[in-house]
């Protein structure tokens, strides 16, 4: 298998399974359990935290773990709302972020919110000036991701917080880094950006763990699930002891050689814009610059067959423009790119193991599907 689709989800290296395997089989105990085979538990969830709140530049106490990237958005989307409840109903985000962030801000549109989209240039990109002219005074919640998940475009979004504290705003700013963490520089601290989700599947961890970044200064932020009072209240629910273990394993692979991983993931990307560029007709999609996201164009060719004929190559790539019955994705459509192109929108995502020869694999299937197509065109 040539496996080219890391922004849906990464494989899991060795290291990650045995860290998890070593949780479950001596310390798998309740966390809240007083004995020592609880608290062992509970030593492995706080050494997670650790690891991955220093991986992100903040405090351990400002991390609080989730159970994937989704609940982290649509905890910071909920929480941040109430936050503000007082002082408006306004929200400000693009047109381009994940459906967690998108669906969240729909239900609170039934809920008399007002919500303003912001639509990325051709390249894909949004800029902080228009996030700036979008805010109110009565805007209580900016949500931008760092790296789009699509186009790989990395927003402003340190710029951003810098132009919300200069115009005096009290929104509270939520940036969704599930593809940005470990992948582009990423310090919610340092930016001053209140609210920050991760998620462990993108980098290396197990699916079901993410992780929500909580400001200091917002202390009554509104829990997520009341009950036993785990997550220092905010999140109750029996730690999910393994999956932290997994996704906290993984991050200290990541960090390790952290700029030559970055260095490969890029070189990798570039190789293969080259090397798919000699196909006819193939063009580059957006101007994205996240080491690991490529978006590509075979007009004519629609995604959805590319990517089931390349799967069953043995090739892992992903459709662009998604087919929800032909339809181009959310994102595709917010590019304005004409129909053929937008039909035929590929997405191949790189990690630290990509090898040239994958690339190589996954040149030579789609000089084949093009070959064997043409006449169906
Ligand atoms: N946000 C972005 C930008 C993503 O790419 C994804 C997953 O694809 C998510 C959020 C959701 O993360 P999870 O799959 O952990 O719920």
């Amino acid at each position: 298998m040539h496996y080219l689709d890391n922004a849906a989800t990464t494989l899991v290296p060795e290291e990650v399974i045995a860290a998890m395997a070593e949780t479950l089989r001596h310390h798998s105990g309740n966390p809240s359990s007083q004995y020592p085979y609880g608290q062992d538990g509970k030593a492995v969830a706080e050494k997670g935290r650790e690891t991955i709140a220093r991986a992100l530049g903040c405090p351990k106490e400002r991390l609080f773990f989730t159970s994937c990237g989704t609940e982290s958005d649509v905890w910071a989307i909920r929480g941040a709302v109430w936050h503000g409840r007082h002082r408006g109903k306004h929200i400000v985000t693009t047109a381009v972020e994940h459906s967690a962030v998108l669906e969240s801000c729909r239900w609170l549109e039934s809920e008399g919110y007002q919500v303003t989209y912001l639509k990325p240039d051709s390249t894909g990109m949004i800029s902080a000036r228009q996030v700036l002219d979008a805010v109110r005074a009565d805007t209580v919640l900016v949500s931008m991701m760092l790296v789009n998940n699509e186009t790989g475009c990395v927003f402003p979004v340190a710029e951003t917080a810098r132009l919300l504290r200069e115009a005096g705003s009290a929104a509270l700013l939520h940036c969704d880094a599930v593809q940005g963490f470990l992948k582009v520089p990423c310090d919610p601290a340092g930016w001053g950006v209140d609210l920050m989700s991760l998620s462990g599947h993108k980098l290396g961890g197990p699916k079901g763990i993410g992780a929500l970044y909580i400001s200091p200064g917002l202390r009554n932020f509104r829990p997520l699930l009341p009950g036993g009072g785990q997550e220092m209240g905010l999140r109750s629910g029996t730690e999910a002891t393994a999956q932290i273990a997994g996704f906290a394993k993984a991050v200290e692979l990541r960090m390790e050689n952290y700029d030559e991983k970055l260095r490969h993931m890029a070189d990798m990307k570039a190789l293969c814009r080259e090397k798919l560029l000699t196909i006819p007709g193939m063009v580059t999609v957006g101007g994205g610059t996240a080491p690991h996201i490529l978006a590509m164009s075979l007009p004519g060719y629609p995604s959805g067959n590319i990517v089931s004929d390349l799967g069953s190559r043995g090739i892992c790539i992903s459709a662009g423009s998604a087919c929800h019955k032909g339809k181009s994705s959310h994102v595709v459509s917010a590019l304005g790119l004409p129909k053929r192109t937008a039909a035929g929108v590929i997405r191949i995502s790189f990690a630290p193991e990509t090898s040239p020869e994958d690339i190589q694999a996954l040149y030579e299937a789609l000089r084949s599907h093009q070959a064997e197509r043409c006449g169906m065109l």
